[in-house]
């Protein structure tokens, strides 16, 4: 039976446990507390509710020495990896308290408490992290001047930011960063609840952490500065609030200092694009939108880095598109070298390949939870560095030149590693064998003790078993009893009498001599020592490690920002990328565009075409596509908004060739989606996103309308359309360049009233009646959007069908005859298209219905004549089958 019981028995029964637990309970609110007792992680009262609910964990009572029981569930302490992941993806913050000292050596009640507070922004387990993302806590602070600070920290990895912006820009600014969880002063929650946190978890701190002084102090106290003038600061309000609680709250979640929070910089929005969350999604950045899985995402097809910090890296990069020409060029001559040289490349990522997680392994390093193996990993990641650093010597690309000269060997850190730790150690110090032989003479010696000390037990089972004249006499160890000597039953007259007696099994006996304790007694003492021995040896040098804690870390952003270029460089080769020419002025022109995404996921053979698209505020402002149902519209919206977000993340891009006028933000408005859940119907959804996009574009904007009006009425849906249209076009403040995919043939009449508006459609074939898609964008505009035809290829029936045929006949007819009401384009009362339908002949699907009821009664007329008692099991068969060849009749109408 575990400890679970023996160790806690008296301890349950026991108020003075109860209130230990209440009083730790007490300082750790707001925290599901998981509580060590012996072999058991206990959750009590409230918690214990919620964990069994979460976890699927039974929920018991047990009685607390007092009248009243308490809700009690637990689950085994080897099981804390699986639980603990269950209950932070759930949301909960979770305080790990463990018992403080051995239960051996306690007098009274076992000394317990909490040694880590987990929370769904805050961890440092491999568990809860992914190795390719991010994992940000954020923390929102709000000043009087309508000025809002927001600060974000990767704990796993030190990345510490803040920024300052004005409280119209948090969300947007928000949802760039998406933290797993966000800290906010408890008076601000109307203020939270007014924002989109979809996917974040907020905790409300208490209101005297939100003190500028104590933010500032905090803040200074922990970089060792006189100010935070160095951090370019100084200036900053809710911003320095805002990073102080941040700090405060990690280091009470952490019980302890943050090492690896090396630096604090400023994040200046304005460097980087801004993509809000719709576009983020239905550009399918990092996820797709159907699955809403990282395959099918572009982030999947760009992925090839060969480090986890790498992979965060990309990431980074890819929802931060830069805004910065000669940063950007920066990246892309660094890529073109790479590209340009398969040798440098493959010299390069091979190196790579060896490179673990250093940034997190040496926060563990500086929290002191790493392990003998991620050590041993580092030393391995470090070692690469000399080969890297030769491979890249003849760089010419700035990025590569001057990160590859950045890199630094730490030769003391990898020798002194080297020295100390064996190449495989286990992945638990406790399990021995960490320190390298020869590394401590101590250690040495107290091996040597050790394993003569067995080597004389080994040779003892021989020895005995001739003294004593009893073959099978064997030597055995349990943890109880220690070394002992086992003889049979059979045997039991040849025991020797300097034997004790110890233990009686029900077919032998067991024994001991006092050598054999002696030398038991010289092992056990050794292997306590050693075990000590290595723990010491092994923390010493993970505090030498740790004091090169910032040059480690500068050496793992640099590793990875060469392994994001050279993954780059890899795709750009993979998938004939070019480099595409980034520029301040405002043209955009993409000849031959390829959507990255679509294209590998076509079906081998099945090609991938390409498209142009030209967009400039001086002449071509705005491109209203029209085109049949499934004939690739969206996808040229999108390629063009993914081309210039590869662009300006400083990647080649898919196409022939590519000139890029930078762009501030992209805004997408695609397909129709509902947020039920939020109580907005379809329609609401899109007009809220037209009007956050008509809010706050510039003219050095790109906006992708897919469809806007859809929703609604055709009439509202047209006049909605018209009017945005021609706001975009006459307001010089949201003048962006502009995609507009639409079914609506009506809107191609802007173009010949507004200037910078042109007209394209992609072309198709019609062939005998059928729909042949070239998805060939060509200038001009459509006439048809064949839906008829496509619902036909997606299977709807084929009266159906007919009847739409039918029905579109007599509505095109009234087109004709009213057409001229509406020569200028503007719907007005004589497209009304009641009076048409009206004049639609009567539907006639009372042919296919007696069709069917007669085939019905004929199946069941055959069926009642059917006599089983009569029939053969051949005739049956034959019967059934005949049967079956009636009903699919039904089927064919
Ligand atoms: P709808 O009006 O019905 O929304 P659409 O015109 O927006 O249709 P898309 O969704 O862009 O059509 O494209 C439909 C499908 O056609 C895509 O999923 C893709 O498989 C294929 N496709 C689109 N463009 C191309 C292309 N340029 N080359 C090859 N296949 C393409």
């Amino acid at each position: 039976m575990s400890d679970r019981e023996g160790k806690t028995s008296t301890e349950h029964a026991d108020t003075p446990l109860m209130r230990q637990y209440r009083k730790i309970k007490e300082k750790n609110p707001g925290a599901i507390l998981l509580f060590r007792m012996g072999d058991f992680y206990e959750t009590f009262e409230e918690d214990a509710v919620t964990a069994s609910n979460v976890l699927g964990i039974t929920l018991t009572k047990r009685a607390n020495g007092q009248a009243m029981d308490v809700p009690l569930a637990g689950f085994p302490h080897h099981a804390l990896d699986t639980y603990l992941p269950k209950l932070v993806h759930a949301g909960y913050r979770v305080a790990i308290c463990e018992q403080l000292e051995d239960p051996k050596h306690a007098t009274k009640i076992v000394k317990r408490g909490v040694v880590e507070v987990v929370t769904p922004g805050v961890s440092y387990r491999d568990q809860l992290l992914e190795p390719k993302q991010a994992k940000y806590l954020a923390c929102v602070a709000w000043g009087d001047d309508r000025r809002a600070g927001l600060a974000f920290v990767e704990a796993s990895t030190g990345e510490f930011h803040v920024a300052e912006v004005p409280d119209t820009e948090l969300e947007g600014l928000l949802r760039t960063i998406g933290p797993a969880e966000l800290l906010a002063d408890k008076r601000s929650r109307p203020r939270i609840q007014s924002l989109d946190t979809r996917g974040t978890v907020v905790t409300f701190v208490e209101e005297w952490a939100f003190g500028f002084d104590f933010a500032y102090e905090t803040l200074i106290r922990h970089f060792g500065t006189h100010s935070l003038k160095g951090f370019g600061l100084e200036s900053f309000g809710p911003g320095i609030v805002a990073a102080g609680v941040t700090l405060h709250y990690l280091s009470e979640t952490q019980r302890g200092a943050l090492p690896q929070l090396d630096r604090l910089r400023r994040f200046d929005s304005n460097a980087f694009m801004v993509l809000d969350p719709q576009t983020q999604r239905n550009l399918e950045l990092t996820a797709s939108i159907q699955e809403g899985r990282r395959d099918g995402s572009l982030l999947h097809i760009l992925d090839e880095t060969l480090t986890p910090m790498g992979g965060r890296l990309l990431r980074t990069w890819l929802i931060r598109p830069l805004r910065n020409v000669e940063r950007i060029n920066e990246r892309l001559d660094g890529v073109e070298e790479l590209r340009n040289s398969r040798r440098t490349r493959d010299s390069l990522r091979d190196e790579l390949r060896q490179v673990g997680d250093l940034e997190r392994i040496v926060t563990k390093v500086c929290l002191d939870r790493a392990g003998p193996r991620d050590v041993v990993n580092l030393k391995l990641s470090l070692c690469q560095i000399p080969a890297l650093k030769s491979v890249l010597a003849g760089a010419t690309s700035r990025i590569l030149s001057e990160t590859a000269a950045d890199l630094k060997l730490c030769r003391e850190v990898v020798d002194r590693i080297g020295a100390a730790l064996s190449d495989d150690p286990p992945a638990s110090l406790s399990q021995g064998g960490v320190i390298r032989p020869g590394y401590d003479a101590d250690l040495d010696d107290l091996r040597g003790l050790a394993s003569s000390g067995r080597e004389w037990v080994a040779t003892l089972q021989a020895q005995e078993a001739k003294r004593t004249g009893i073959p099978s006499l064997k030597v055995g160890y349990n943890k109880v009893f220690g070394y002992y000597l086992e003889i049979t039953n059979a045997h039991k007259s040849k025991v020797p009498e300097d034997y004790i007696r110890k233990q009686t099994l029900v077919n032998a006996e067991r024994y001991i001599t006092p050598a054999l304790k002696e030398s038991e007694e010289k092992i056990l003492t050794a292997d306590e020592k050693i075990a000590q021995l290595e723990a010491e040896l092994f923390s010493r040098l993970i505090m030498i490690v740790a004091e090169d804690a910032s040059d480690l870390l500068e050496n793992a952003r640099d590793l990875a920002t060469l392994d994001v270029i050279a993954g780059l460089a890899e795709v750009a080769d993979r998938d004939r990328c070019v480099r595409p020419e980034v520029h301040d002025g405002l043209e955009l022109e993409i000849v031959d565009g390829r959507h990255p995404v679509v294209e590998a996921s076509l079906a081998a053979g099945e090609p991938f075409i390409p498209n142009s698209v030209r967009l400039d505020p001086a002449d071509e402002q705005i491109l209203v596509i029209t085109g049949p149902n499934m004939a690739g519209k969206s996808v040229v919206l999108r390629q063009t908004g993914l081309i210039v977000l590869l662009a300006q993340i400083g990647c080649f891009v898919p196409a022939a060739s590519a000139r890029i006028g930078l762009v501030d933000k992209i805004f997408t408005r695609v397909g129709a989606s509902d947020n039920l859940a939020s109580g907005e119907s379809t329609f609401l959804v899109e007009m809220n996103e037209t009007a956050s996009i008509l809010n706050n574009a510039s003219p050095r904007s790109l906006i992708l309308f897919d469809e806007v009006g859809r929703g609604t009425s055709t009439f509202d849906g047209i006049s909605i359309a018209w009017s945005i249209l021609e706001y975009l076009h006459e307001n010089e403040q949201v003048a962006a360049r502009t995609l507009f995919a639409t079914h609506y043939h009506e809107l191609n009449m802007l173009a010949d009233r507004l200037p910078r508006i042109r007209n394209a459609r992609i072309q198709v074939q019609e062939h005998d009646g059928k729909v042949i898609f070239l998805r060939k964008l060509i200038s001009g505009a459509a006439d048809h959007s064949y839906g008829i035809e496509v619902a036909r290829m997606a299977g709807l029936p084929a009266v159906v069908i007919q009847r739409a045929r039918e029905i579109m006949k007599g509505l095109e007819h009234e087109k004709l005859v009213s057409g001229a009401g509406r020569a200028d384009g503007a719907p007005g009362k004589g497209s009304d298209l009641r009076p048409a339908l009206d004049r639609v002949p009567k539907p006639d699907f009372t042919q296919t219905v007696i069709d069917q009821s007669e085939t019905y009664t004929k199946l069941a007329a055959e069926l009642a004549a059917v006599d089983p008692n009569r029939m053969t099991p051949l005739e049956a068969l034959m019967k059934l089958a005949q049967l079956k060849a009636l009903a699919s009749e039904v089927g064919k109408h």
